[in-house]
């Protein structure tokens, strides 16, 4: 209360609030986050640490009725002015999307490269922030799986809410992607869409594969055996009777529900909506002629695909380097690329993170246009800022994780034993691969982990661990995306 006190008496002895700037300089060394400064229609918006793990947001204006609709805690006149102090909650977060699109959710249409940058935490959208200002990407920092939701016990709204107070508090003007990633059923999109989700990821694979039940009584396919189809980088791709008749077993059913979703929920929906298919989350790697027969037919029905996320050849595993041969990855890339350049739409990298690797040639074969997701990695950063500043509580989440790890490996695929990883983890050994699986995976069961009494375990201590080093949290993210946008050569130095 203190801070917003030597505010308002400040206020009195200033001539106005049209100065932005002028009145950033004013309460320097208080607690205004100065880059959360914004003027806007009459009214002036900054961010303000109340303590440690607390933050408003305070609405400055002379014209009072401009607040309407926001929800405030206290409000106090001083001056020609009122002061509100508000809740930066999901309510007052949608409040000001609405009134100010420029700020919230917006179609990457048109940007090169784009960058999902999932939080599950809801914490670290500043630190992305940070770093995505140095390159020019369009970042997508609202981008949650169902299962992420289901693990983290937070919705769609949640997820956009600290996304957009992340980077409204950040001083980012310039709106961002919201993604519901992974949506797998007509419930779930409506879910995102009518959460104000600005893309939509489909994952078809509950209708992929031979053994699906009517793959083989779909709709006859489009495209025809024996002709030749010409591709953006002057190959051509053909299929015999035999491979049409296979891909129509295994895709058909996933190009119908791909067509009515589109169809039927994002046609319609009164936005621009950007829309990812992925066929990722198969055994195999996609084969380029499989990928050309989906693309060419979704085309042949007028869907047109922002990105498409084919499974590359190799192992994407969670927060490590991508395993397997380079050149085998860029030859595969190389095809994959010429189909994606033929429609019009970007290939798109899951599981993106920390690929180190592969980043050149990524960002060589498709000339600077791509669309990269990380998630998980935003999450192992953050754990390092634990272990840093918090070793003992790091030291019993790595001790449960690594006890329950056979859970965690019921929903993510990895090569880890429990067996193998040490007991105890220091700085040095928290870049082992290993030990990167086993916290990566697990965060479902840390964050809901509970004691005897039914108090959360680790929740609690975690967040307020994080948000009393919120500027070591900033640093450490910004600093691991940056890792990133150079070895994509997006950023230099
Ligand atoms: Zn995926």
């Amino acid at each position: 209360m203190t801070d917003f006190i030597d505010i308002t008496e400040a206020l009195g002895a200033y001539p106005g609030i049209e100065d932005a700037n002028a009145f950033a300089s004013y309460v320097k060394g208080r607690n205004v986050y100065k880059e959360s400064l914004y003027l806007a229609d009459g009214i002036l918006f900054m961010v303000n640490k109340t303590d440690p793990f607390t933050k408003e947001l305070v609405a400055v204006t002379a014209e009072p009725h401009l607040l309407a609709g926001l929800t405030t805690n206290t409000s106090i006149h001083t001056g020609r002015y009122m002061m509100a102090r508000c809740p930066m909650n999901v309510a007052n977060a949608y409040w000001f999307m609405a009134r100010y699109k420029n700020l919230g959710p917006k179609s990457m249409k048109d940007s090169k490269v784009s960058i999902g940058l999932g939080d599950r935490l809801g914490l670290v959208t500043a630190g992305h922030v940070s770093s995505i200002r140095k390159a020019s990407v369009f970042p997508v920092f609202a981008q949650q799986s169902i299962r992420e939701l289901n693990l983290t016990g937070r919705t769609f709204k949640d997820v956009l809410a600290d996304a957009f107070w992340g980077a409204f508090r950040a001083g980012w003007r310039e709106g961002f992607g919201a993604d519901g990633d992974h949506l797998k059923t007509a419930e779930e999109v409506r879910y995102a869409l009518d959460s104000g989700f600005s893309m939509i990821t489909l994952d078809c694979s509950n209708h992929i594969g031979l053994e699906r039940e009517g793959g083989a009584n779909a709709k006859p396919p489009s495209v025809r055996a024996q002709v030749s189809y010409r591709l953006a980088d002057g190959t051509a791709v053909s299929f015999s009777e035999d491979e049409i008749e296979r891909c129509t077993a295994t895709y058909q059913r996933a190009i119908e529900f791909t067509s009515s979703i589109y169809h039927d929920l994002l046609v319609g929906c009164g936005r621009k909506v950007d829309f990812e298919l992925s066929i990722d989350e198969t055994g195999t790697p996609t084969d380029p002629k499989a990928h050309y027969f989906v693309a060419k037919q979704l085309a042949d029905t007028g869907v047109p695909l922002t990105s498409l996320a084919p499974r590359f050849i190799g192992e994407f595993q969670k927060g490590i380097d991508y395993i397997g041969d380079i050149a085998k990855f860029r030859e595969d890339f190389v095809l994959h690329q010429a189909i994606a350049d033929t429609f019009g739409y970007k290939l798109s990298v899951h599981s993106g993170s920390d690929k180190f690797s592969i980043y050149p040639s990524v960002a060589e074969l498709s000339k600077g246009h791509f669309h990269l997701k990380t998630a998980g990695t935003n999450w192992l950063e953050a754990l390092r800022v634990v272990l840093a500043a918090n070793p003992e509580l790091f030291g019993q989440m790595y001790s449960y994780a690594k006890e329950h790890l056979d859970e965690a490996k019921a929903y993510y695929k990895v090569d880890v034993e429990k067996e193998s990883v040490p007991d105890s983890v220091d700085a040095a050994l928290f870049e082992r691969p290993d030990v990167r699986q086993v916290m990566h995976i697990t965060y479902g069961l840390l964050l809901n982990a509970k004691t005897e009494t039914g108090e959360p375990l680790f929740r609690t201590r975690l967040y307020r661990c994080l948000r009393e080093n919120e500027d070591l949290l900033r640093s450490t993210v910004e600093r691991h995306i940056d890792n990133h946008l150079k070895a994509l050569g997006l950023i230099w130095s």
